[in-house]
Formats: structure tokens, sequence, C-alpha cells
């Protein structure tokens, strides 16, 4: 299938002032990402918390600007947009947030806020109104809970009022970001199969970003593990899951609990916790938690290596690139 999303060299790094007496610093959370997405899949961005992810879905939608790198959306790089023709391009990429009681306006009732993307984008009243209850009822909700407001909702519900706020324009493009974190595990199913429902219904691209593995092997077609603004593993769920090549890709699937009792597996331990991406490793940014460290890694930063169309960046891999 053809490429929806093209990205080159992504960067964005945020001045942080850490006292008066001192100049800013820098902080790289996202440092060069290279990736692209296909028509119709669901590509899932996973790593720890503060690895740079939701920088990154923010940065591809351009919620946030990037400080450098190309986004090309069907071949048109979204961030020489204009903020009016980026405006134009809503109806086409969308955003579902971790938390949706928090971007849902608590004085609104649900049809006023899944009415506010059609007005922006100057939907006429009529249409307004038939895609409203036709959306409403696609994400499981009822017409009656049109009327009602964000707080009269359980969490589950939220999520679907979320959802259905983003494809009320029918988009192409959807960043999903920590989607069902917030709910219980007995909801997350739900929604993982309501978005799954609908990607089926409409045709539409998913980046879905989560901490959780767990998540991530239900939902996706392909995976890229981060670690500290840089993607380090990228391959087909089904590689990435059996045969991982990144230590850290490793110690997290390792991390997995199993649901057979007769599996045996080895649990990896990461030593210590992640770095500050304000200071990042030298070399390797996985070296002082990782088990395999050689000296190269300390010094020098591991390329891409692909191995059966598997991305991997790590000095383990390096001869194998040679042949
Ligand atoms: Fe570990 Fe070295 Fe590979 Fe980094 S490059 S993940 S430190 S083996
Ligand atoms: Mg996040």
């Amino acid at each position: 299938s053809q490429p929806i999303l093209e990205v080159k060299g992504l960067k964005k790094h945020f001045a942080s002032k850490k006292g008066w007496f001192q100049p800013p610093s820098y902080v790289q959370a996202v440092n060069g990402i290279d990736l692209t997405v296909y028509e119709g899949e669901t590509l899932s961005i996973v790593g720890e918390s503060g690895c740079g992810k939701s920088t990154t879905g923010r940065c591809l939608l351009r919620l946030l600007e990037p400080t450098a790198g190309e986004v090309r959306y069907r071949g048109q790089d979204l961030t020489k947009l204009s903020g009016k023709e980026m405006r134009a391009m809503r109806s086409e990429l969308q955003i579902v947030f971790q938390d949706p009681f928090a971007t849902l306006n608590p004085k609104l009732t649900i049809r006023r806020i899944l009415e506010e993307p059609l007005i922006a984008q100057k939907v006429p009243k009529e249409k307004r109104t038939q895609i409203i209850e036709e959306t409403i009822q696609i994400v499981g909700l009822t017409l009656a809970h049109l009327d009602r407001y964000p707080h009269q909702f359980s969490g589950g519900q939220r999520q679907r009022i979320g959802i259905a706020r983003a494809i009320m324009l029918r988009p192409q493009l959807i960043v999903a970001d920590e989607p069902v974190s917030a709910l219980d595990v007995s909801i997350q199913s739900q929604i993982l199969n309501l978005l799954q429902d609908l990607q089926e219904q409409f045709g539409m691209t998913y980046i879905f970003i989560s901490h959780d593995l767990g998540v991530v092997e239900h939902i996706s077609d392909r995976v890229a593990v981060m670690y500290l603004g840089e993607i380090v593993e990228l391959g087909r769920k089904e590689e990435l899951f059996q045969s991982p090549l990144h230590p850290y890709t490793r110690a997290l699937i390792s991390a997995i609990p199993v649901t057979d009792p007769d599996e045996k597996k080895e649990r990896i331990i990461l030593q210590g916790d992640l770095p500050s991406p304000a200071n990042p490793p030298s070399g390797c940014r996985f070296h002082p938690r990782c088990h395999a460290c050689m000296d190269i890694c300390k010094t020098e930063v591991p390329k891409e290596t692909f191995i059966a169309g598997q991305m991997v960046r790590c000095h383990l891999y390096d001869e194998k690139k040679e042949r």
C-alpha cells in the first residue's frame, strides 16, 4: 500500500531554563525521527513515559511546531503550510487524547462538543445534525446522550465521545495518544475494538501511542520502539514480539506478564531510570542501562541496520550490515 505519511529528520527541542543565573539548555525531546506510515495500517509508537512519543505525535499533526524535519502527508510537507492551510487540513488529520475529560468543555452538551469541528469546517446546519446523530451511534452511544454534559459519562463513554469528535470530519489519519491508558482494563478492550471497527469502516490510518506493550500487541500492524527521543527498533508486530533485536525492546517484552503458566520467560531487568533528555548519554543513548553494552556503545551512535525488514539501531548488529 501507499505511504500516507513520510517523516524525515523530525526534531523537537524545548528550551528549559534551570535558573536565572544559567543560560537555557535544550531538551531534545525528539531527536531525528525517520518514519513512513502506510495507508490503512496501525503503526504503534511505544516507550516509557518521557521518551518523546507524545511530542512526536503532536509534531506529526503540527499541534506542536517541529524544530526541524519534514512531515509529508500524501506528498505535501505539513511543516511548510500556513496556519490557514493547516486548519483546512484538520479535517483529514485528527488526534484522540488519553484523558478525554480534560479536553471536553464541561459547560457544553455533547451535541455542541461534536458540532464544533463541523462548524470550524463550515459544514451546513442540516448536514451537521445528520453527521452528529450518525456518529454518536457509530461509537456505541445513543441520541439521548447528545443533550447531556461530559460529567454525566463514565471514563469509557467519555473516550467514545472523544473518538466521535475525532471522526466527525471522517479523517484519513488519527494519532491516538494513550487512548486507553486512563481506563479500567475491562473497558480498554471495548475501546480498542471500537477503534478497530472504525478503522475497517472508514479505512483510516492510525498512529497509536502507548507505553503498554500488551495494548500495542492487540492493535498494531507495525511497532516502533522509542527511547530518549529516537526510534531504536521498528518492525512488523509479529517479528518484533517474537524476535526483538534491540536490548531495550527485549527488556520491554520480557516485562509483559505471561498468561500461560507453562510458558517460561526470563525477565530482563532494566538497570536504572530513564535519563533526562536534557543531558542524554553519549554514544548509544541506552548504554548506561544496557546489559550488553560494549566499549563502542559509549562513544559511537549506532546507525540504522535492517535485518529481514526489521530496523534496529544497536552496535550488536554492526557486522551483519557489512556483509
Ligand atoms: Fe546496548 Fe550497545 Fe546496542 Fe546500545 S548499541 S543497545 S549499548 S549493545
Ligand atoms: Mg505521553
